[in-house]
């Protein structure tokens, strides 16, 4: 019989690497560990503050105990230990073994992971998905989940294989993102279905791509921007489940631009009429 979880926290002093709950945490490192445990560690204060104002579920606080006595710490701890997290107080070398790096942020925590169901997304005019086919990169991965939030995009699919967006490298990447972006995941098959029945464009971006990216008229509903692999581009079944493929013009020599980067160009000039600078932003010779 499984015992059921107290509804409030428990708190613990580790000073010992050897400790259960520190080997448990530190196995997160391995993708095997996280998909089995169905969770995954953040760095940092304010990231962690912003995830539990978005709802999601804190299982450990883990902070260093340096981190006593200062307020905002043990403000956070009152929170997750009522909401029924446990907290770990360690030394700090369990905390720098934790975070597999030199001075680890104070606080870090094990959240548990989220994915949007592919047939809960439902698109509105105006919303933009961006959907990966295959990426291998953490950092491309975090990088793009980070943009995809800066220019109010609604979120990410991942289709095939792809680098896991809870490894920390790609968390770390996202500097908080990854709280505020949904993400699903299809296979390609299921992923030709979807954009088949997409409700508006779906703009594949391709180094063989007839249409200038800045040519389309994005503003006349969803939009499904589909981006290719990093080595292999996209493949031949996804490009043809593309309603127009663009290009980003190049000159020089470069065969082609960094994925991140070809996303985060592409999904400004699709949100281009929704980033607008406020009036209290703007310079004296840009206003009215
Ligand atoms: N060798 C790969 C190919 O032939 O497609 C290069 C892939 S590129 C590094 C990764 C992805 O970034 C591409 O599949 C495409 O989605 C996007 N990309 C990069 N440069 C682009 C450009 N100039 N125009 C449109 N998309 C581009």
């Amino acid at each position: 019989m499984n015992t059921p979880r107290p509804t409030t926290g428990r708190v613990k002093e580790v000073t010992s690497l050897t400790n259960p709950i520190v080997k448990d945490i530190r196995l997160l490192e391995k993708k095997r560990h996280r998909d089995e445990t169905g969770t995954f560690l953040a760095e940092g204060m304010k990231l962690i503050i912003d995830a539990l104002d978005n709802g999601w579920t804190i299982r450990t606080l883990v902070y260093s105990k340096a981190g006593k006595g200062n307020d905002s710490v043990e403000k956070l701890a009152a929170r997750c230990l009522a909401g029924g997290a446990d907290i770990l107080i360690v030394s700090e070398k369990v905390l720098g073994a934790i975070a597999r790096r030199d001075n680890p942020q104070m606080v870090m925590g094990v959240f548990e992971q989220r994915w949007s169901r592919p047939d809960a997304i439902r698109p509105e005019d105006g919303d933009v998905w961006v959907a990966l086919d295959r990426i291998r990169d953490p950092g491309n991965l975090g990088t793009i989940i980070r943009t995809v939030d800066a220019v109010g995009a609604k979120g990410v699919v991942l289709i095939g294989q792809t680098t896991d967006p809870f490894a920390t490298e790609t968390v770390r990447a996202t500097m908080g993102s990854i709280f505020a972006v949904p993400l699903a995941r299809m296979e390609e098959n299921a992923f030709v279905g979807f954009a088949g029945m997409w409700p508006g464009m779906v703009a594949g971006t391709h180094l063989k791509g007839a249409v200038d990216y800045r040519k389309p008229d994005y503003a006349s509903g969803p939009v499904l921007l589909v981006m290719g692999n990093e080595q292999a581009g996209l493949t031949d079944a996804l490009a043809g489940a593309c309603n127009v493929l663009i290009r980003i013009p190049q000159a020089g020599r470069a065969d082609s631009l960094n994925l991140a980067i070809a996303t985060g160009v592409s999904l400004f000039e699709i949100r281009r009429s929704a980033l607008t600078l406020g009036e209290d932003e703007l310079g004296e010779d840009e206003k009215a």
